[in-house]
C-alpha cells in the first residue's frame, strides 16, 4: 500500500514514512492511494471473530509489509486489550464505549497502535540516531493517550506541553505521573502557546538535525487507521444485521469519523454518518451552503472538540472524490450548544440512569434529534470519553459526585513530576537539548 499526500499525489510514501513524518514534506495529508475491500468473510462471520483478528484482517492491508504479520498481530493485540462494548439506553439509541482503555478515552487506540508502530521502525533501524523524540502541545485528553501509549516503548521519548492550570486534574495527573521516557513541560501560557512552540520546534532545522522530531496528531496515519476497529466492533454487536445502525460520532478534527467513513467504502454494512458538533460548526454550514469557512475556535463544555478548522475533514472530501451530492447522503452534521449539553446529561442521568459526558453528550443528542426525523431508525453514539474526566460539568448536571474508576485511582497516588517553563520558545528548545 501506498500513500500520497493530498496535496500533491506524486509525493507518495509508504506506511512507515508516512508514520515516521506524520505529514507530508509539501504539509499535505497522508491518503491511501486505493481503499482496500473488507474480505466478505469477515463480515460474514464477524461475531465469531476476535477483537484482534478482527483488527488485523482490518489494518493489514493499509500497514502492506513495513511490519511483519506476527509482529502486526502481536501490535493490534496489544492495542485492543480492553473491552469496547455497546449499551442499549433506549430502545433505538446505543452507546459504544470507547473510555475502557488506560487513559479513558478513544485516543487510546491510535495512541497504542502508533506507539508500538514506531517502536517497530526504530528498531529496523529507519532513524538514524536509534532515537525518536516525539513531540506534542495538549489541551487534556490527546497528551493523556500519547504518553500512555508510549510509556516505557523502547527508543522513543514523549515530551508534551500543556497550558499550566489549565487542564482537570485527572487529566495533569495523566501526563506527569507516568515518569520514565514521558516528559511534561507546564506552560505559563495558553494551549495556543503550547501549539505555537511546537510548531516553531518543527521548523527548527538546526534542533531536527540533532533530534529525530516527530508529532502524534490525528495526522498521522498509524493514529488514524486503526480508529476505523470501533465500528467493525460496533456492528460486530449490533443484533439486527438486516437494519444497519446510524452512527453519531463526537467530531471535533474529524478523524474519528473520517475512520468510520473509510471503513464504510472499504464494505462495512453500516447507515449513515452523523457528525455531531459542539458550536465550532465549520462543517456543519459545509454541508448546507457547500461553502467551506474555518474560523477561529470557541470554548465549549466539550473541549476536545473545540476546533474551527478540522484537519481530517479534506480526507473525507477525498474518500468521496469531492462529490458534495454523494457525501451528503453519507454524512449529516447537527451542531448542539452547550445549554443543551448540560441538558441531556442531566436528563439522561434522571430517565435512564446513564453518565453522559459532553462529547458522548452531543452524540446523544444529535442522534436523538435524527432520529425524531427518521421513526423507524435506530442508532449508536460514540462515548468518546469517561465522565470522570469532565467532573465539573457533568457533577453540576446531575448533582452527583463521580465515582473515580480503578484504572486511574492508582494515579492519585503517584509522585507526579513536571517542570514550568515560559511560554518562549528558547526554553522548550534548551530543554529538548538536554533532557
Ligand atoms: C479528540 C476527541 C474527540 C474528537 O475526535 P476527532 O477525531 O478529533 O474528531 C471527541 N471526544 C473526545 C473525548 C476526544 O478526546
Amino acid at each position: 500500500m501506498k500513500y500520497y499526500s493530498l496535496n500533491n499525489p506524486s509525493l507518495i510514501a509508504d506506511f512507515r514514512q508516512a508514520a515516521l513524518v506524520g505529514q507530508a514534506p509539501d504539509k499535505g495529508l497522508y491518503f491511501p492511494e486505493s481503499i482496500p475491500a473488507i474480505d466478505k468473510e469477515v463480515i460474514r462471520n464477524i461475531e465469531s471473530l476476535s477483537s484482534e483478528e478482527i483488527a488485523f484482517r482490518v489494518i493489514k492491508p493499509y500497514v502492506g509489509d513495513t511490519i511483519e504479520a506476527s509482529r502486526l498481530f502481536d501490535i493490534v493485540s496489544e492495542t485492543v486489550d480492553f473491552p469496547i462494548p455497546l449499551v442499549s439506553i433506549t430502545e433505538r439509541i446505543f452507546s459504544l464505549e470507547l473510555f475502557h482503555g488506560p487513559t479513558l478515552a478513544f485516543k487510546d487506540v491510535g495512541a497504542r497502535f502508533m506507539s508500538r508502530c514506531l517502536a517497530e521502525f526504530v528498531k529496523q533501524g529507519a532513524v538514524d540516531n536509534g532515537r525518536v523524540v516525539v513531540l506534542v502541545a495538549t489541551s487534556g485528553d490527546t497528551g493523556g493517550a500519547v504518553a500512555n501509549g508510549f510509556l516505557d516503548v523502547e527508543g522513543i521519548d514523549v515530551v508534551i506541553l500543556f497550558p499550566k492550570g489549565k487542564v482537570s486534574p485527572v487529566q495533569e495527573l495523566q501526563l506527569t505521573a507516568l515518569g520514565h521516557n514521558i516528559h511534561a513541560l507546564a506552560v505559563e501560557g495558553t494551549f495556543d502557546d503550547c501549539q505555537a512552540m511546537v510548531k516553531e520546534a518543527f521548523m527548527d532545522l538546526s534542533l531536527k538535525q540533532k533530534l529525530y522530531l516527530t508529532s502524534a496528531n490525528s495526522i498521522n496515519v498509524a493514529r488514524w487507521l486503526p480508529q476505523q476497529f470501533y465500528y467493525f466492533y460496533a456492528y460486530k454487536q449490533w443484533k439486527d444485521k438486516e437494519q444497519p445502525p446510524v452512527l453519531s460520532v463526537p467530531s471535533g478534527n474529524f478523524g474519528n469519523i473520517c475512520a468510520g467513513l473509510l471503513a464504510v467504502a472499504g464494505g462495512l454494512p453500516l447507515g449513515a454518518f452523523i457528525a455531531a458538533c459542539n458550536v465550532n460548526d465549520t462543517v456543519v454550514q459545509f454541508l448546507q451552503s457547500g461553502k467551506y469557512e474555518p474560523k477561529p475556535a470557541l470554548p465549549t463544555y466539550s473541549n476536545a472538540m473545540d476546533v474551527g478548522n478540522p484537519s481530517n475533514f479534506v480526507r473525507i472530501l477525498e474518500i468521496f472524490r469531492n462529490k458534495l451530492d454523494v457525501l451528503r447522503q453519507h454524512l449529516m452534521a447537527i451542531s448542539i450548544s452547550d445549554a443543551e449539553t448540560c441538558d441531556v446529561i442531566a436528563r439522561v442521568y434522571r430517565e435512564q440512569g446513564y453518565m453522559l459526558d459532553p462529547h458522548g453528550a452531543v452524540g446523544f443528542l444529535a442522534l436523538e434529534k435524527y432520529l425524531l426525523a427518521h421513526p423507524q431508525g435506530k442508532g449508536i453514539f460514540l462515548e468518546t470519553a469517561h465522565p470522570v474526566k469532565f467532573p465539573e460539568v457533568v457533577e453540576a448536571a446531575t448533582g452527583r459526585v463521580i465515582d473515580i474508576p480503578d484504572s486511574i485511582g492508582y494515579l492519585m497516588k503517584q509522585q507526579s513530576y513536571c517542570r514550568t517553563v515560559p511560554a518562549q520558545y528558547e526554553y522548550v528548545r534548551e530543554y529538548l537539548l538536554n533532557f
